[in-house]
């Protein structure tokens, strides 16, 4: 402010001190011009005066300059015009002539130039200048020296000194005023600049001081502060660019107090603990979660070097070696680092968090630290990966029943392939060990007659029970339920079990479609040390039993089924169909294997007449006897069966013609010695007549093996019935045949 003022009166004092000096140049010039002008004037007289002097005109003998009173009358006549010093010196600077009032200088030598002016002038002929120098002079009195020429002789003869004074003082006087109008100028300019600088002092004051209040404002931190100057002016326009600014600070800074206040709330209400460290390592602040975190009040924290309230180990407990650290290696690279750590807590206690730390953008080279409390996370990992595992266990409880499963079906379609018991238990005998994981077992079926339990497989290296008792042996088969016995139980053990089953075992019925059809039996010799032995077995145990039962059944059903098809219900013995299916059959595995195979045929003997006379009971009786008898002379390989009425056919296998005839001359002769009475009446004795046939001897094929026992068998009656025949081949037959017809002709 200071210096624009004085600049400004600088730079008006300077126009005003320029004005001056160049009207003071000008009048000096001015002076210096009249001075050459006078001088150049009074020279220029001073010369006419001096050629005047010197001319000689025709009439007159002499110049002016050789006539003394001429001389002095020319000098007054030129004084009385222009009242001007007018002095003519001859050669040797001697006055001539003079003005009035000074003749008495006239005839002395001139001695008023300082200098010799004017002999200089007479010397050089060169018109000079001078002030005349004289004691009794108050003015001073300018003279100019002209030389007087002698034209004829060429040479100077004297000086005309003329005086300029008058010219040079009207010159002076002129210039005086010139000067006071100058003087006048310059103080005139002088005001107006005073004036005008006073004037734009003020208004620049007035604008300055006003801008320098609102900067002043403003700086003190007043964002309110306005100039409101509204002139047409530049600092009007100042102030508004100002006011502009100033409202625009304002509503920045109020963006900037809001977004502050919303950044302060986020950090003091966020989760996540957050600590600024300076790069000495200073903790500068910590936001409440942070405290929160590392267990210490903001004031216990905030001041400290990190180390000394941060105490961070590794995730097994034990301290991070030095320079490890997040925060160090943050601090020392200026980078981005993040570990997991586990917080050691002023209580002693440990908490496992993330640490990330991020370099602030200052030149002190900071770090914020965040620290988030991950033990939920890891106490929710703990029960997924608890919940894994127990999903694994399940997954594999499932896989294995699911794998028993599989077993227990594929199981239950191998023994649904079975057609016979033994199939059947053959099955069971290599299925089982799968099932009970090396335990040892049994499985026993109550017999027909409902009178004996029988092992029909086993499996293990144990033999927990005996191989045949009575059903009252078993709890299991008595109750009809399961039966566990073992250390520790007070449960009656069973009497099958031997001494190796005494130490724990399981018994369960083999219950299907209503019948009890035997037991399972399982041992475990270690029941002792495992308790649960049966109960992890339990499930499959059932699966096993029912499948099993329900295999057995179904086969003992289907035994029925087949018997009842194959059988004569009266006698028991095999019907006409199995025979001739079994015969083929047999015939073909005789033939293969090169041996006989026998047939005998037989026919009760009037037996039409017994039953007349004893009714079909007793008949049916008779039969039964027969066939009990025929069964008894069979073996196990051959094939008794009722072929019709009261026919019967008996097929050997392996057996000869002979043997088959031997046959059946035994069997005749044991029906002849039945004994037979029926509700108390002795119904006599039996006769049956039979026929006998084999292979090779009497067919290749079945058919013509029972044709050859049929006619045989029909020879015997012929022959008087109570015999046997044995069979003839085709050929014999024909003959036999063709003769009994020659008879009958
Ligand atoms: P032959 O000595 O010639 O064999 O005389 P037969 O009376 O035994 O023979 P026949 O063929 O004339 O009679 C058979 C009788 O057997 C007729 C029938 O009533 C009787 N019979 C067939 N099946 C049965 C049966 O299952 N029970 C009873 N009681 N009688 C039967
Ligand atoms: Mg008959
Ligand atoms: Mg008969």
């Amino acid at each position: 402010m200071l210096r624009i003022k004085t600049q400004i009166i600088a730079t008006l004092l300077s126009a005003a001190a320029l004005i001056g000096l160049v009207g003071g140049i000008a009048i000096v010039s001015q002076i210096s011009l009249i001075r050459s002008g006078a001088i150049a004037e009074a020279t220029s007289v001073g010369r006419q005066l001096a050629e005047t002097i010197a001319f000689k005109a025709a009439d007159t003998p002499r110049p002016l300059f050789e006539r003394p009173e001429a001389l002095h009358e020319f000098v007054t006549s030129q004084h009385s015009g222009s009242k001007r010093d007018l002095v003519v010196v001859d050669h040797d600077k001697v006055i001539l002539a003079d003005v009035p009032g000074e003749e008495k200088n006239v005839g002395t030598p001139y001695g008023h130039d300082p200098d010799n002016e004017v002999g200089r002038t007479i010397e050089d002929g060169t018109p000079r200048n001078f002030v005349e120098s004289s004691a009794d002079l108050s003015d001073a009195i300018n003279l100019v020296a002209v030389p007087i020429k002698d034209a004829a002789a060429d040479q100077t003869v004297g000086a005309v000194l003329f005086e300029y004074t008058p010219l040079l003082r009207a010159a002076q006087q002129r210039t005086n005023n010139m000067l006071w109008l100058v003087g006048l100028c310059t103080a005139a300019a002088v005001l107006l600049s005073a004036i005008s600088a006073f004037l734009l002092l003020r208004g620049f004051g007035a604008g300055l001081s006003g801008l320098n209040r609102g900067i002043e404002s403003l700086a003190r931190g007043d964002a309110g502060a306005r100039i409101g100057r509204t002139a047409n002016d530049e600092f009007g326009q100042l102030a508004q660019g100002f006011d502009r600014m100033a409202s625009e600070l304002e509503s920045s800074r109020g963006q900037l107090v809001e977004q502050k206040a919303y950044i302060e709330d986020i950090v003091r209400t966020v989760a996540e603990g957050i600590a600024v460290i300076d790069g000495n390592g200073r903790i500068v602040s910590v936001n409440p979660a942070g405290a929160e975190i590392i267990g210490r009040r903001n004031d216990k924290i905030e001041g400290q070097d990190w180390p000394s309230v941060l105490d961070m180990r590794g995730l097994s407990g034990d301290r991070l070696a030095q320079g490890t650290s997040p925060i160090e290696l943050a601090l020392t690279t200026g980078r981005r680092h993040q570990a997991e750590v586990r917080l050691a807590k002023p209580d002693g206690s440990y908490l496992p968090v993330i640490a990330s730390c991020n370099p602030l953008n200052r030149s002190d080279g900071g770090i914020v630290l965040t620290l988030s409390d991950i033990s939920e996370l890891r106490s929710a990992e703990r029960a997924v990966s608890d919940r894994a595992e127990e999903l694994t266990t399940l997954n594999r409880e499932l896989k294995e029943t699911s794998q028993a499963t599989t077993r227990l079906v594929k199981l239950g379609e191998l023994l649904q392939a079975c057609v016979t018991f033994q199939e059947a238990f053959s099955v069971v005998g290599s299925a089982m060990p799968d099932f009970f994981g090396g335990l040892s077992g049994t499985v026993h079926l109550t017999s027909a007659s409902r009178n004996l339990v029988e092992e029909m497989a086993h499996w293990g290296t144990v033999r927990s029970s005996v191989g045949q008792f009575a059903p009252e042996d078993c709890w299991a088969l008595r109750r009809g339920q399961e039966h566990v016995a073992g250390p520790g139980m007070l449960t009656p053990r069973c009497n099958h079990i031997t001494e190796n089953g005494g130490r724990g075992y399981v018994c369960m019925p083999l219950a299907a479609q209503g019948e009890t059809l035997g037991i399972v039996h399982l041992c475990e010799p270690n029941a002792a040390d495992r308790p649960d032995w049966l109960t992890e077995r339990q499930q499959i145990l059932r699966g096993v039993v029912d499948t099993l039962a329900l295999a057995l059944a179904n086969l003992r059903l289907r035994e029925t089924l087949r018997q009842q098809s194959i059988r004569d219900p009266n006698t028991g013995l095999y019907n006409r169909r199995y025979l001739e299916e079994t015969s083929s059959r047999e015939l073909r595995r005789m033939e293969r294997s090169e041996q006989p195979l026998a047939m005998i045929m037989l026919d009760v003997d009037h037996f039409k007449q017994f039953n007349d006379t004893f009714g079909h009971e007793a008949g049916d009786l008779v039969l039964k006897q027969v066939a009990g008898t025929l069964l008894d002379h069979a073996r196990d390989s051959d094939v008794v069966s009722r072929y019709g009425g009261e026919e019967f056919a008996l097929m050997m296998p392996a057996t000869s013609l002979a043997d088959g005839a031997e046959r059946a001359e035994a069997v005749r002769k044991a029906i002849k010695q039945l004994h037979l009475a029926h509700r108390g009446r002795t119904l006599g004795t039996i006769t049956a007549s039979f026929g006998v046939a084999a292979f090779p001897e009497l067919g290749a094929s079945w058919a013509e093996i029972v044709n050859a026992a049929d006619r045989a068998l029909y020879q015997a009656k012929a022959d008087g019935r109570d015999r046997v025949v044995v069979g003839l081949g085709k050929a014999h037959a024909d003959r036999q045949q063709a003769k009994a017809s020659k008879s009958v002709a």
